[in-house]
């Protein structure tokens, strides 16, 4: 349907979500530079290979969510859905490999074609990081360490859950693939069509099925860790003990996959009981194999992504609005001046808020609506005199104020 709603999946957010929104964005974005994380920003489109080629045919992402259009001068295009394949790519377009290792933070709207529901949106928000050309375990480590450090400065730390696994090297994956297949050949009647499909294409994605019969099938699978070789389980140590020295809580899920075709060895999710079904607030893993099958030279990486809607729902809302200074008029002749004092009080840095109509008990309402701490009264003796009369709305002391004093005496307003 077409009309004045926004289009399913997609919304509109207001100031209110947008202020917690930006409240997340702006701590992850502090937590990254503490680490030494620098922005980034890659275009929301690009073309439509650096996805399918990346994710892999057989990702969910790539086989029923992408947004992909074909545009006018006949490029296939997709909005992204995620954000690291476009990092890889930046990495290769702009010939950055050579100054790895590359440190790197985004944030913005991601797309993704899938059934609308609380927390799961058709366009969202992502804030992430990539740490690329570190192959060590403490790379691993770092970024799940800076993960928890933003969890813990939005407060949601207490909610939240570090589920950890490992996906082995490739020859681990490729042994463990081996396996689960033979596994779930024997129970393949009792899976569901999706998985029965995923079986030939992708088993290791059936280890995520939300499905409760598969459920019921994966509990009894085979464990990862039978399958890792030498090399795979000394990564792995390696990555636990340094999530212990630092005294990161985690708790092993052999089940956890990501459902990207690239990750191997660490793969972890930031997991809450608060959001229901969209339990997963911040998600990631290590990628080594992605920058060279992009075409690009061999690049370890690692990162993770986190999506802000849910942060927000967990965080409750974000910080109040910053209370405006409210300056009011009592008559038309003053708005001038009124509207002279705001500007240069805004200059100063000063959140002001200009009544534009109404008599002097109207535009004291309307500052109060605004939840204005102070409010600075402009009538004609005082103005005659060079000041204005500024009143607490909390507590309702009032003073006159020279117009040259009246920055410095709100400081305590600021
Ligand atoms: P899920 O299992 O919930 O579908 P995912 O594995 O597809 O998640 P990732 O691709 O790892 O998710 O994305 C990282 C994070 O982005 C998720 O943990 C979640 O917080 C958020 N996210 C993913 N898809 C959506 C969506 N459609 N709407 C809102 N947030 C999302
Ligand atoms: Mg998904």
């Amino acid at each position: 349907m077409s009309g004045l709603q926004p289009v399913r999946g997609t919304r509109d957010i207001l100031p209110e979500e947008r202020r917690a929104h930006r409240h997340i964005e702006e701590t992850a974005r502090q937590a990254a530079e503490r680490f030494g994380y620098d922005e980034v920003a890659t275009p929301i489109f690009e073309f439509s290979d650096v996805f399918r080629r990346t994710l892999g045919d057989t990702s969910d992402i790539v086989t029923k969510e992408m947004y992909t259009f074909t545009d006018k001068g006949g490029d296939e295009i997709t909005l992204r859905p995620e954000g690291t394949a476009g990092v890889a790519r930046m990495l290769i377009a702009g010939g950055l490999a050579q100054n790895l290792p590359l440190k790197y933070f985004y944030r913005g709207p991601m797309f993704r074609y899938e059934r609308p529901q609380k927390g799961r949106f058709r366009q969202f928000h992502q804030i992430g990081v990539e740490l690329l050309g570190v192959g060590e375990p403490l790379g691993d480590v770092e970024v799940i360490a800076l993960g928890a450090a933003l969890l813990e400065a939005i407060g949601v730390a207490d909610e939240t859950t570090l589920e950890l696994n490992t996906l082995g090297n490739s020859a681990s994956r490729a042994a463990y693939r081996d396996v689960l297949v033979a596994y779930l050949s024997d129970h393949r009647a009792g899976l569901s069509s999706d998985s029965q499909d995923r079986l030939e294409r992708n088993p290791l994605r059936i280890l995520d099925s939300k499905n409760e019969g598969d459920r019921r099938i994966v509990a009894g699978a085979p464990d990862f860790a039978g399958s890792l070789d030498a090399e795979s389980a000394d990564f792995f140590a390696a990555v636990r003990e340094g999530l212990e020295t630092l005294g990161i809580a985690y708790t092993l899920n052999s089940r956890l996959v990501r459902g990207l075709d690239y990750y191997c060895h660490t793969a972890f999710e930031f997991t809450t009981q608060a959001l229901g079904a969209q339990g997963t607030v911040l998600a990631g893993g290590r990628y080594d194999g992605l920058v060279g099958q992009m075409g690009g030279q061999e690049t370890p990486g690692v990162g993770w992504a986190a999506g802000v809607e849910r942060l927000a729902l967990l965080a409750g809302g974000g910080p109040p609005a910053p209370r405006p200074v409210a300056v009011i008029p009592v008559s038309r002749e003053l708005e001038a001046r009124a509207m002279t004092l705001a500007h240069a009080l805004r200059r100063d840095g000063y959140v002001v808020e200009l009544a534009f109509r109404g008599n002097m008990s109207r535009r004291l309402k309307r500052a109060n609506k605004l939840n204005a701490s102070v409010a600075v009264i402009l009538g004609p003796d005082e103005a005659a005199r060079g000041a204005a009369t500024i009143r607490d709305l909390d507590g309702g002391d009032q003073s006159e104020v020279l117009f040259e004093t009246l920055s410095e005496t709100l400081a305590a307003y600021r």
